[in-house]
């Protein structure tokens, strides 16, 4: 995975691809979730997250308790010690957060505790999720970090302006 190729190219297209977006706030086609589900097939052909990683090297997920509660488990650590450690408090969500990035447990660029790794980081990159137009915020706030993202939302703005009248 090239990154600095993905930034640049993310960086052209996020302009188009937000404006996109928020039209798509408005306007839903009607078989939206069997075209996601068909656009974002081809997607995974074409991007490999085990080449790239960049969510972890340049985002932080969300730690619920249970995240906590089990990755600490995991580490042999107390819940206190691992929050102490490696997290902190977002102030304006109070969320639990990675205090620095790249992401502690990127070893290698492999997630090192990947069994019990966040929630947030399981779902990630919240393709699938529906309906799918109730994420757009998400999608949004992640083309400037996620290729398999902007391949998404670019194919999926091709298609969407193919096959309707917007
Ligand atoms: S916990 Fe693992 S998957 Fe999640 S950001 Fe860190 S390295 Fe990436
Ligand atoms: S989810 Fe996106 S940013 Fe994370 S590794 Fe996969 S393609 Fe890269």
């Amino acid at each position: 995975m090239d990154l600095k190729k993905f930034r640049a190219t993310s960086a052209r297209k996020r302009k188009p691809l937000t404006a996109f977006l928020l039209k798509l706030d408005k306007i839903v086609p009607e078989d939206m979730p069997k075209l996601v589900a068909k656009v974002d097939a081809t997607v995974w052909k074409d991007v490999n997250c085990m080449e790239c990683a960049n969510c972890c090297k340049t985002m932080t997920p969300t730690f619920t308790k249970k995240d906590i509660k089990r990755i600490s488990a995991h580490l042999d650590m107390q819940p206190k010690e691992f929050i102490d450690k490696w997290l902190m408090k977002e102030e304006d969500t109070g969320d639990m957060v990675n205090k620095t990035q790249p992401c502690q447990f990127l070893v290698n660029n492999m997630c090192s505790i990947y069994e019990v790794r966040p929630i947030d980081c399981a779902e990630f990159p919240h393709h699938n999720k529906k309906p799918f137009d109730l994420y757009n915020e998400t999608f949004k706030n992640n083309l400037p970090h996620c290729p398999a993202t902007l391949t998404l939302v670019d194919r999926l703005k091709k298609a969407v302006e193919k096959e309707y009248e917007w």
